[in-house]
């Protein structure tokens, strides 16, 4: 079989790129592959060539790989030249329904852009941004997809020596805020109208017919952002390194590191070990929203209008208004979560309300548990908050709401525990563990037991890594 590719990036973006082969990998084995997402894309794949395909051992017929350029604010400091340093886009692909889906691997070698790193990627991490991109996927909130990993056969050096793997990414696209921010930075603003262009084809082809396109498609990924990270904020999702270089314009999430679930809710929680300062902890990140977002906006002002003056203020104009949409958003979120019909002035502060009320317990089993009033004691240590609490909620949400609460709530999450109790087991060789847990969280909304409670007092604070 053949993929029939096709490389709008490379074709209307030159100079944005770079074309460099994948490293060939010399053992490859095939760990996963999704198969439903295979056939969503239209894609009838031969085991044979998806080992060779998605390992880099062999380039597709008809892939062009290409490596592109980014920049980024990370951790709030400005890296001019980032870009793809372990990843190469084979093309794209057209799925049945007209939609178009970058294919990418990730963990295929070394570029250009890779400066001091290796260009690879070990089994867990590539494991982890599959569960957790495929849990995503199937609790509504958009991401990338994974198709596939491979294991390379490679041994890659880490704190120890890891076995290697490269996972193959769809994405709607892999425009970032940093793809704009390479250009901008370098005064290259005919590049920049050229991604906006792009951008607007791709991924908001309404907008081009508009009066002030840039400006539409500025609060066209405000509008996309601000639903996302509601939707993570709802999910207890911390994302971990919010830089501008990982956050998507097609308004997906993607690259998963350091990301986790929050257990027992804490406004401040970090998981990242480097995230010493917590700029990126669960309640900051609508706050990095915003600010991602006018570091975007900083690259788009010369399209916005002629005036300098008048373009900065419509930008501004825009930036001011990030917070109240994500309220909007968040609200929206809250009411499907609480299971409440219809829209009522007090619902943001029922919301509210809780949160201060929850302080401590598990965020995912609350929500579940809302209608049922002894299993929810069970996650208080002070119930005392949640007893005021209660009654409003039962006169807001009335009739039906244990069913309403039971299908807007996942039951299983990626549990740390679980995560690297299966991620451990797969770097050793055993796929059991992470196929049970992959099982579990594709029917978030079924409780298969096993996978629904938090991690045992023994497991301790979780910590995770980047750059792995
Ligand atoms: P990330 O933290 O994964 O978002 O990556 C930030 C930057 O580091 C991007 O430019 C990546 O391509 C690059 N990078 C991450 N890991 C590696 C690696 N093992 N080798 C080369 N470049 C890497
Ligand atoms: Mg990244």
């Amino acid at each position: 079989m053949t993929i029939s590719f096709d490389h709008s990036y490379a074709r209307d973006l030159p100079g944005t790129y770079l074309r460099v082969p994948p490293d060939s990998a010399p053992a490859p084995r095939l760990l996963l592959l999704n198969q439903t997402l295979a056939d969503d894309l239209g894609l009838t794949l031969d085991p044979a060539d998806v080992v060779r395909w998605f390992s880099g051992a062999e380039v597709p017929p008809g892939a062009d790989p290409i490596v592109q350029a980014y920049a980024g604010h990370q951790f709030g400091g400005f890296s001019p030249q980032l870009g793809d340093g372990r990843a190469h886009l084979l093309g794209e692909v057209l799925a049945p329904g007209g939609q178009r889906f970058d294919i990418q691997l990730k963990g295929s070698g070394r570029t250009p852009f890779s400066r001091g790193g290796d260009g690879k990627a070990a089994i867990g991490p590539m494991l982890r941004e599959y569960l957790i991109s495929e849990f995503m996927a199937a609790a509504g909130v958009p991401t990338t997809r994974s198709l596939a990993v491979v294991a390379t056969g490679e041994q890659i050096w880490r704190e120890t020596k890891l076995p290697g793997a490269v996972l193959t990414r769809v994405a709607a696209s892999h425009l970032r805020v940093g793809t704009f921010q390479f250009f901008a930075a370098r005064g290259d603003h005919d590049k920049v109208k050229a991604l906006a262009d792009y951008a607007i084809a791709r991924h908001y082809p309404d907008l081009a017919a508009a009066d002030r396109p840039y400006l539409a498609f500025l609060d066209a990924v405000i509008a996309r952002q601000a639903r996302l990270i509601a939707g993570w904020m709802g999910l207890g999702f911390i994302h971990g390194v919010m830089n501008t270089d990982n956050m998507a314009i097609s308004g997906e999430t993607i690259d998963y590191g350091p990301c986790a679930f929050m257990e027992g809710y804490a406004p401040g929680t970090v998981f990242s070990s480097i995230d010493h300062q917590g700029r990126y902890a669960y309640a900051n990140q609508p706050q990095i929203l915003g600010w991602n977002l006018a570091r975007l906006a900083e690259t788009l002002v010369p399209l916005l209008d002629p005036d300098p003056d008048r373009a900065v203020d419509l930008a501004n104009d825009r930036l001011t208004g990030i917070a109240g949409h994500y309220r909007t958003e968040w609200t929206r979120v809250m009411r499907r979560k609480l299971g409440l019909f219809g829209e009522d002035a007090g619902d943001a502060a029922l919301a509210d309300d809780l949160m201060t009320a929850m302080t401590g317990a598990d965020w995912t089993l609350t929500f579940r548990r809302l209608a049922d009033e002894a299993a929810l004691r069970s996650l208080f240590e002070d119930f005392r908050a949640m007893e005021a609490w209660l009654p409003r909620w039962r006169a807001r949400a009335g009739e039906g709401a244990a069913q309403r609460t039971a299908a807007s709530n996942p039951a299983v999450v990626p549990r740390n525990h679980k995560v690297e109790e299966a991620l451990s087991a797969a770097t050793e060789g055993e796929m059991a563990p992470f196929q049970a847990l992959l099982s579990a969280i594709q029917e978030p909304f079924t409780a298969t037991e096993a996978f629904t409670l938090p991690a045992p007092t023994g497991f301790g604070a979780y910590v995770t890594y980047c750059g792995t």
